[in-house]
């Protein structure tokens, strides 16, 4: 075994990580997590965290379930691999289509495999185009996202977002995809009040559509609330005036489920919880709880229909596109969820209670803004409540907070000076209560160190 000074050593000396800046990491170098349980990780020196964002929004039913490792020991032993090209399938991809189907939105029946949120958006913009072509409307080609949107880091994923630090290294976006603002009232909101706001940001999307031309316009897509931009939860009139442009122009509606999909908004799918109708869903994270990696794109039946009736071979496809053990794993985690009923725990006792608690914050000195869905959550850190000035460098006291937390024994995650939470869906309320309390002694720190 090696000890945690080696394991940095070998990781400064050839790990090359996602979204890390290696000089940053300093004499302290990278933490190791070594193993979990429930909502807390334990680290290389010993240290006990409550993981206040399951992992990458992702570990929905928990760390430790010895059932889902069960599932993919015995699916390894059966059939460790098989494609699914080709007319082939195996028995737990088959089985777990089936599963999504039932909990999708009725008019949803269909699911494409992936093998990442990444992945699955890659296909989004293939299916997309792939659909207009087939419905002999070749020049609705383009695809509009939204500022801030996060859907993941491929070419087209990086692409659909719309995230500027992405977009600067590697000359993206691709031609095609372009950008509306988001529904951010707290920040961008000016002088509207929310509802107004709310429709003006919508509207956005109607503008976009006609600059582009309707006849060029072949999708929108959206997170049902922005996660990596910041929790980002839209006012209560953006998702039915978007709905109403969709419909107006008959774009496709994307909605990515990648974070909100298998329950985080007390909901099986953000869509349901905003009433939407989307014709395609890119899910992953919580699809298998994060224990394996997999994705996949549920498709509504206006595409599906098009797509098996009209459209011949689709040439896309991923080696790991129904993976069996991921699949298996998949599937147990399902049954988890549903035997456990643990969508209706977060909307009828998780949910209500973490956001009481986390409303009560807004007292603090340094909170602008509480806000939240389900188990989503933001704190807004401004310098000055009343006129929402935040601190002079963005990101000063988001990371300065989210550092004493982890020292705290609490992951948060920042965005800028927006200190946002995404729990396991099985926190329990005792656990709530150790994170808002966590929560609370790190803002007292927080602003201390920051002489306010
Ligand atoms: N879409 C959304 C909304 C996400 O939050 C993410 C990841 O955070 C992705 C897509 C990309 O997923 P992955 O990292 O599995 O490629």
């Amino acid at each position: 075994t090696h000890t945690t000074a080696e394991l940095r050593a070998l990781d400064h000396a050839h790990y090359l990580h996602p979204f890390t800046d290696h000089k940053d990491l300093g004499s302290r170098g990278t933490r190791i997590i070594e193993r979990a349980e429930g909502v807390y990780l334990w680290d290389s020196e010993g240290q006990k965290i409550l993981d206040g964002m399951a992992g990458l929004w992702c570990v929905n039913i928990g760390y430790g379930r010895r059932e889902l490792a069960d599932a993919a020991y015995k699916q390894m032993l059966e059939l460790p691999y098989y494609n699914s090209f080709f007319q082939c399938a195996n028995p737990p991809a088959v089985k777990l289509a089936a599963a999504i189907a039932e909990i999708a939105p009725a008019h949803m029946n269909h699911v494409f495999f992936t093998g990442s949120g990444s992945e699955s958006n890659d296909t989004v913009l293939r299916m997309v185009r792939r659909y207009w072509d087939l419905k002999g409307k070749p020049t609705r080609k383009t695809v509009i996202g939204r500022i801030n949107g996060y859907h993941g880091s491929t070419v087209a994923g990086a692409s659909l977002g719309g995230m500027a630090p992405m977009h600067e290294q590697g000359d993206l976006p691709i031609p095609g995809i372009v950008h509306i603002p988001q529904p951010y009232w707290y920040g961008e909101g000016g002088d509207m009040s929310e509802e107004e706001f709310g429709l003006w940001a919508a509207r956005q999307l109607e503008e976009k559509i006609q600059q582009v031309g309707e006849e060029n316009v072949a999708a929108f897509i959206a997170e049902p609330i922005q996660g990596a931009g910041g929790v980002i939860v839209p006012p209560s009139t953006y998702w039915p005036e978007i709905k109403r442009i969709v419909d107006k122009y008959q774009i496709l509606l994307v909605v990515d489920e990648v974070i909100c999909g298998f329950g985080r908004t007390g909901e099986w799918f953000g869509s349901q919880y905003y009433d939407l109708k989307p014709d395609l869903m890119p899910i992953a994270k919580g699809m298998t709880s994060g224990y394996l990696p997999m994705g996949g794109v549920i498709v509504g039946d206006r595409v599906a229909r098009t797509m098996i009736d009209e459209g011949g071979e689709f040439f896309h496809g991923y080696t790991y596109s129904g993976h069996p053990v991921a699949a298996a794993v998949g599937l147990e985690n399902l049954r988890i969820l549903r035997e456990e009923k643990i969508v209706e725990y977060v909307k009828q006792e998780a949910a209500p209670y973490l956001q009481s608690k986390i409303a009560e914050l807004a007292d603090h000195r340094l909170v602008g803004e509480v806000r939240g869905v389900g188990l989503l959550g933001a704190l807004e850190l401004v310098k000055n409540k009343a006129t929402r000035v935040r601190f002079v460098e963005k990101g000063t006291a988001g990371t300065l907070c989210r550092d004493i937390c982890v020292r705290n024994g609490l992951v948060m995650r920042a965005v800028g000076d927006t200190m946002i939470m995404s729990p396991p869906l099985v926190i329990r309320p005792s656990e709530i209560d150790e994170l808002v309390n966590t929560i609370r002694q790190c803002l007292d720190q927080t602003a201390e160190q920051l002489g306010v």
